[in-house]
């Protein structure tokens, strides 16, 4: 069986041409897909890592619900480290590995530090909190880049692809790993309207030969069916969300929302996120940066949460475990979410063992970390 299995699952449940129809056939849709999945197997390992946290700001993050003085909320970018077993072995994938180093041109962030001038420097190391870096959080696993097999993003704003996959010039950091990206994402990444481009990274997928990538044309199920990755625009056209199936659930990764209170508003003590709640009756709260497709994002946030479930420690949440997740700070007061999923590991990791010998290891990855 093909590692990479299509589903037609969500098909046609967002042809209504009344949008209130729609939410309501995604809904069920999500619901039988949620309980088709629960049956299935278990990934075999799951473990999230911090990356760094960034100044986000909290209109976007919160569009049209937050009412705090505050500019800012603070986003915690994490890497998920997933290992699910298909008929061609175990297999390793990476969610969201930012390669945060090397993303410092992305126009939005690159003119919002410039914006500080002379303080540029001081106030980035204020705002900008480094936890880990993806090599780091690898190595600290002892999972060697060989050994990667698939990377993916919930989308590819300020993402630099090209130095994990090689390409203009650059020698692949994962030689073996593969891109899983919607079509739409990646062509979309290639031809982009002056307010999308202020958030892709200038050259991040410059020359990343064909071969490296998956391009995807709707939902799929990964390997034994434990992983998914359902098509859910809004965030951006070509968005995706990630399922894995844990010890925890479901656990559903996005970035169409910035934190759990996103996904259940009326439940927010963040300021302003419950009343806007009641007086739209909106169930989700954007994040609204590009808005690429509003109506679809709203619908899409529905199907993660359905799909997702209820976090089983607080019920009144979902099991969103977000890419970007807002997590509070001192100087951001009043953003800290009402409940944040943490860190998150089951299972357990197994190295690959053609490459856990002396002689594989070692090479491009210890000089990589130097
Ligand atoms: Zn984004």
């Amino acid at each position: 069986m093909s590692i990479i299995r299509p589903t037609t699952h969500f098909q046609g449940t967002r042809d209504s041409l009344r949008p209130l129809e729609r939410v309501e056939t995604v809904r069920a849709a999500a619901e039988d897909f949620r309980k088709n999945m629960l049956v299935g197997p278990k990934v075999k390992f799951y473990k999230t890592f911090e990356l760094i946290r960034v100044p986000y700001p909290a209109k976007f993050g919160y569009l049209n619900a937050i009412s705090l003085p505050t500019p800012y909320i603070h986003i915690c970018n994490k890497l998920f480290v997933i290992q699910f077993n298909s008929d061609d072995g175990l297999k390793t994938l990476l969610v969201s590995p930012s390669d945060w180093e090397h993303q410092y041109d992305t126009p939005y962030f690159k003119h919002m530090l410039e914006d500080t001038g002379m303080f540029a420097k001081p106030v980035e190391k204020l705002i900008v909190r480094i936890k880990n870096t993806v090599l780091g959080a690898l190595a600290q696993l002892g999972l060697d880049p060989k050994d990667v097999d698939y990377i993916t993003y919930d989308h590819l704003h300020t993402q630099n692809v090209t130095r994990w996959l090689g390409g203009a010039g650059e020698a692949a950091i994962f030689p073996n790993a593969k891109l899983l990206v919607m079509r739409e994402e990646w062509e979309g990444a290639q031809s982009l309207l002056p307010w999308q481009n202020q958030w892709y990274c200038p050259g991040g997928i410059n020359g990343v030969i064909d071969d490296r990538i998956e391009l995807l044309d709707g939902d799929v199920f990964l390997g034994d069916g434990s992983v998914a990755l359902m098509r859910t625009k809004g965030h951006t056209e070509g968005n995706h969300s990630i399922v894995a199936h844990t010890d925890q659930g479901l656990l559903v990764t996005s970035e169409n929302g910035v934190s759990m209170d996103a996904y259940a508003p009326e439940h927010s003590t963040i300021r302003g996120l419950a009343h806007y709640a009641k007086i739209t009756q909106a169930e989700v709260v954007l994040n609204g940066n590009t808005l690429e497709v509003g109506n679809d994002q709203y619908i899409s946030m529905i199907q993660e949460k359905t799909v997702a479930g209820r976090y089983p420690k607080d019920e009144r949440f979902f099991n969103m475990a977000l890419s970007s997740e807002s997590a509070g700070y001192s100087l951001f007061p009043g953003t800290a979410p009402t409940i944040r999923m943490g860190n998150l590991e089951f299972g357990t990791f197994t190295p690959k063992l053609k490459s856990a010998t002396k002689n594989k290891r070692g090479g491009l990855w210890r000089k990589l970390l130097s």
